[in-house]
């Protein structure tokens, strides 16, 4: 049989790179902060990477999703601010990285430079190009195997949006019969502290929870409910796979059970239009809240009670808060609660986002932290969220949301990228640029390609049942996927310096190396009876 071949064959490589692998020494230094110049002497070992498997990429909703500022990504016309035609240059190097999935942060016509104010539901943003470059966008993606979810911004609209002037308009001359009306909460004698409350010259208060330039829609409105199933029925048959909900839990505040129904309904036409639609939830929340929203039979919500410094993942790498085995225990229970609440739920991580300091803000501008990081979320069941940029280390400087937006770093050369948002501070760069780094076998770069690669190989790692195996080295996160037939299992050590485990105690035996991703880019040595891992590394074997 060819595969039995191919295991000996791998046996035998094993036993070679364990004879010859120096045994790992390095500790880390976690207040070491990594600039350029360590960044380079990290990089001195080139070494070629072992265990390179064939791809099996499966095209459903487990994807490697990548979060695009459409503005600060990629300018195609020359006018600094990155548009629709940008990302279709850069879908090769997102393909080359390993994306199978872009969610596009909001593209409709609105007067901000965010764009979560929309203004025009079935538009695309003049300064982000037309319907046609979106059109051909979509098509291009699709030649690469990517698919696109779009921000649905519907908790509100733009206050300059014709359905709110409208309504507004007809409140001025005491017509109460204009069907916009209904869209928004208009009140004339507002409840204390029910609101936040917008007065207008004609005596009406509205809802607007964000700001007075987002009034809040009123999902209450029959004549509302059946335009939002005109906004999704018009994106889908377009071509998008689905869409980000933004402010999922403020629709009905604080109300999880109407947010619930409300999203129900929502999915259930949504899969009238396309039974593979991919709906992923904005709750930022805890963990009890964000699980709920798995009953509303959404495919998604962001795991944030794990995302960057400030979440588990971070209180595990950073703080120390919790060993390796006391963090794969607790995100092995997470992955169970969303499968209790929806068998077909599909846990979201990210590390950070739009709304947050870059992660690698975080993780302290440490190389290694920022390199461990990845590795953690991006071989656990689900569909990882990357933000762009992340896959290079960009850090955001200042505290605006503006600087959480920055323009790619593709090069060193500032003149080849995006302006950024008119109030952003000016950025800086801690870790090369993706011309160098993507020459290099050890960037975080690489890193990054690296685990999305691992994941394409393997396709129980995003669709298989999360088991925790119990070991007794602190350090150590040791876990087993199960998809169909077929289990990998994954260690990680957690450590800032080298431990090793005895073959024994792994707890199940295994066939082959399926891959390994080491921070340090020292040796993973795996000899007859024990395995010696390096300060934050991971092995995958089957
Ligand atoms: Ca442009």
């Amino acid at each position: 049989m060819k595969t039995k071949k191919i295991i000996c064959n791998l046996t035998l490589l094993l036993l070679l790179v364990s004879c010859s692998a120096k045994k790992p020494t390095m500790e880390i230094n976690i207040n070491e902060f990594a600039r350029e110049d360590l960044f380079d002497v990290n990089l001195k070992e080139e070494k070629k990477y072992e265990y390179e498997q064939e791809l099996n990429i499966i095209d459903d909703n487990y994807r490697n999703y990548y979060e695009i500022f459409v503005g600060s990504f990629q300018d195609s016309n020359g006018d600094g601010m990155g548009d629709l035609q940008g990302i279709i240059q850069k879908l090769d190097y997102l393909q080359e990285l390993g994306i199978t999935g872009l969610w596009l942060m909001p593209i409709n016509p609105s007067p901000s430079y965010h764009k979560y104010d929309i203004t025009d539901y079935y538009d695309i943003d003049k300064a982000y190009g037309s319907l046609d470059d979106f059109k051909e966008l979509l098509s291009e993606a699709k030649k690469r195997s990517i698919n696109i979810i779009m921000d649905l911004v519907i908790n509100h609209s733009s206050n300059s949006h014709p359905w709110f002037t409208a309504a507004v308009n007809a409140l001025s001359k005491n017509d109460l019969t204009n069907k916009y009306i209904s869209y928004y909460n208009f009140e004339k004698n507002p409840t204390k502290d029910k609101y936040y409350n917008y007065g207008m010259p004609t005596g009406w208060y509205y809802e607007g929870w964000f700001s007075s330039n987002m009034p809040d829609l009123n999902m209450d409105s029959e004549e509302l409910l059946k335009e939002i199933q005109n906004i999704v029925k018009f994106w889908l048959e377009m071509g998008v796979s689905g869409f980000r909900i933004d402010a999922a839990m403020h629709i009905y505040r604080a109300n999880n059970d109407k947010n619930n129904a409300f999203f129900k309904w929502f999915m259930d036409y949504a899969k009238t239009i396309n039974e593979n639609v991919y709906v992923v939830a904005e709750v930022w929340s805890d963990t009890n809240t964000v699980l709920e929203y798995y009953k509303s039979s959404m495919n998604s919500v962001f795991n944030y009670p794990f995302a960057g410094a400030g979440g588990y993942i971070g209180r595990t790498i950073l703080s120390q808060e919790f060993t390796g085995n006391e963090y794969i225990e607790k995100l092995t229970e997470y992955k169970a609660k969303i499968k209790a609440n929806n068998p077909e739920g599909i846990d979201a991580m990210f590390l950070s986002n739009h709304d947050n300091p870059r992660s690698a803000n975080g993780f302290r501008q440490n190389i290694y932290t920022i390199k461990f990081a990845a590795a953690t979320y991006l071989l656990t069941p689900g569909t990882p969220f990357i933000y762009y940029g992340e896959e290079i280390g960009m850090i955001s400087s200042g505290s605006l949301d503006e600087d959480y937006r920055g323009p790619m770093y593709w090069d060193s050369d500032l003149t080849k990228l995006c302006k950024g948002p008119a109030l952003m501070h000016e950025q800086e760069f801690f870790f090369p640029a993706l011309s160098k780094q993507i020459k290099q076998n050890n960037s975080i770069y690489a890193t990054y390609k690296r685990a999305l690669r691992i994941r394409n190989e393997n396709p129980e790692i995003a669709r298989g049942t999360m088991t925790y195996i119990e070991n007794k080295t602190d350090e150590l996160g040791i876990y087993k996927i199960t998809h169909e037939d077929s289990s990998v299992y994954i260690i990680q050590n957690f450590g800032y310096k080298p431990v090793s485990i005895s073959k024994n105690d792994l707890g199940f035996t295994y066939d082959e190396v399926r891959g390994y991703l080491v921070a340090t880019g020292e040796n993973i040595v795996i000899s007859k009876d024990k395995i010696v891992f390096p300060a934050f590394s991971t092995l995958i074997l089957k």
